[in-house]
């Protein structure tokens, strides 16, 4: 029987009544390694079914019973991390410790959820008139769903589901198409913890099965990360649906390299954001801005050596910086830019275009690329590339590196490398960007603060996990409540109530 990637729903693999399936491969060989359903409306609205079932049993369980399950989730994803990222590294490419690194953020979100009984305590007023009580409770919505990219297959779904489940959600969940093994596995997983039946559901497919959860009026709030244009879309479409929704988008992260930053350790920093992941990351650093002749100089040249030797190869083999891009129509998108750089006039300093490996003659591999003289009116530095391209853009000033940040449409992450305090705090106080790293390249918050672009990065009022996901998942319910004494005798008030 062929190998497919199905759906579980209610607490049971699905097999696929559907016709539509479609590919998946593995990146470093470019073969087709098996199938995924593609979900129809139908099977969408059996999981949204599932889940609405499921909800009222589930939200009336104690929150310290929900803890318990992400304790014992947190054991077996501890147990099963080899096979996880073994399942990651087949469908997207990345190197095998880059995935281990990406279930240890999937699995800080797990830890997160198991502090559910404190995070959904209320706030309490006593005696807010006479023999009058007030309170405010967090409880859940109901059907939840969440709709994620195709980077991170195990860390962003635990952005969302173990939070909105551990505040007593049921949920929905529609991984990538290109990289669903790991997603279901994990969801599997979270069923043997103790998950009951029909409180996470998995749906594979594609845009039938996102407009499906966006029109039904079963589904109350909506998460997403993904590119900007369907992020924009999920906002609109779900919000004129009457759903809550918060959507994450795309990203174009400029570090700022100032003369007197450690140029060794802001170069070693700086590889990795830009090549890690062969740049497919939403917090990645594709754009570099150096603050004088000088130091663009010394960042290109320490770059451009490091790049000689940055070892690419199959992410099975750790020994490898960077794996290939997840597929080849993305590598022919990656490449097309390549070629637009050095129509548009900037620099290419160095060239991966012609990169191939003994024995992988077919994988979508691609070696590190960097531009210099980029200049802000290029496509390449306009536009999010998603692969291991570099543009390095020369300035003056900091506060023209600053302009440029501020002017760019979106505003994920940024950084700055310096030795200088009042530099650093000028820029973290007035950059308009979501996630600010000061010598920290990739500063994507841990899961107890919470994770959002600014501008074109997010469309929504709340950011993803943390404190701001377990508002997003709640809403508020403020109750007023009196128990007057046997003899206090009210006669009717007709004017508006205050407190006494
Ligand atoms: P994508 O937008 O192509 O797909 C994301 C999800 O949306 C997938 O589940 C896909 O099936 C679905 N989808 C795609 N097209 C759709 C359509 N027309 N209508 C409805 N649903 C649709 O993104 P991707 O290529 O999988 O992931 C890479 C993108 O995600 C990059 O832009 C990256 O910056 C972004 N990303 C952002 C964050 C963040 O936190 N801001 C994190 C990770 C990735």
């Amino acid at each position: 029987m062929a190998n497919i990637v199905e759906h579980l729903i209610n607490g049971q693999t699905v097999s696929v009544s559907e016709t539509r399936q479609q590919d998946v491969f593995n990146p470093a060989t470019g073969e087709v390694t098996k199938q995924v359903a593609l979900a129809s409306k139908t099977t969408v609205e059996e999981a949204i079914s599932a889940a609405e079932a499921a909800f009222p049993a589930w939200r009336n369980t104690s929150p310290p019973k929900r803890m318990q399950v992400m304790f014992k989730l947190k054991y077996l994803l501890e147990q099963n991390a080899d096979k996880i990222c073994e399942m990651i590294t087949d469908e997207h490419g990345k190197v095998h410790n880059d995935a281990m690194g990406e279930l240890g953020r999937a699995i800080e979100n797990v830890e997160f959820a198991c502090g559910a009984p404190h995070l959904l305590k209320g706030e309490h007023s006593k005696n807010v008139g006479t023999s009058v009580d007030s309170w405010s409770e967090f409880q859940p919505l109901g059907v939840t769903a969440g709709i994620t990219p195709f980077n991170f297959p195990a860390m962003v779904p635990f952005w969302m589901w173990p939070l909105a489940v551990v505040a007593g959600n049921t949920f929905v969940l529609k991984p990538s198409e290109r990289t669903p093994s790991a997603s279901m596995f994990m969801a599997k997983l979270a069923h043997e913890a103790g998950l009951p039946p029909g409180v996470l559901n998995v749906v594979n497919g594609d845009k039938e099965a996102v407009d499906t959860l966006l029109h039904d009026p079963r589904v109350q709030a909506v998460s997403f990360v993904g590119s900007t244009p369907v992020a924009e879309y999920i906002y609109s479409t779900g919000t004129a649906n009457g759903k809550r929704v918060q959507a994450l988008g795309g990203a174009k992260n400029h570090a700022i390299v100032m003369p007197d930053a450690d140029m060794d350790n802001a170069v070693s920093a700086l590889m990795g954001a830009a090549y890690g992941s062969c740049g497919e990351r939403c917090m990645a650093i594709p754009v570099v801005v150096a603050v004088g002749e000088e130091t663009g100089n010394a960042v290109v040249a320490k770059i451009k050596a490091q790049l000689d030797v940055l070892k690419v190869g199959p992410g099975s083999d750790n020994d490898n910086d960077m794996g290939p891009l997840v597929t080849q129509q993305h590598y022919d998108k990656v490449k097309g830019y390549v070629d637009l750089g050095v129509e548009e006039g900037a620099e290419l300093v160095a060239d991966g275009r012609n990169f191939k490996i003994e024995g992988y003659e077919n994988g979508f591999f691609l070696g590190g690329c960097m531009f210099d003289h980029v200049k802000p009116g290029m496509k390449i530095y306009q536009d999010e590339i998603f692969g291991p391209v570099l543009c390095v853009v020369r300035v003056e000033t900091q506060q023209e590196a600053m302009d440029l940040i501020d002017a760019h449409e979106y505003g994920n992450g940024t950084c700055i490398f310096t030795r200088d305090g009042e530099a650093a705090r000028y820029f973290t106080d007035n950059i308009k960007v979501g996630m600010v790293g000061v010598n920290i390249p990739l500063p994507v918050p841990v899961s107890y603060h919470s994770f959002g672009g600014w501008k074109r990065s997010l469309f929504g009022d709340l950011s993803i996990y943390g404190p701001d996901g377990i508002r997003f998942y709640t809403r508020r319910k403020t109750i007023t409540q009196r128990w007057p004494s046997s003899n206090m005798r009210e006669g009717a008030a007709f004017s508006f109530p205050s407190n006494i």
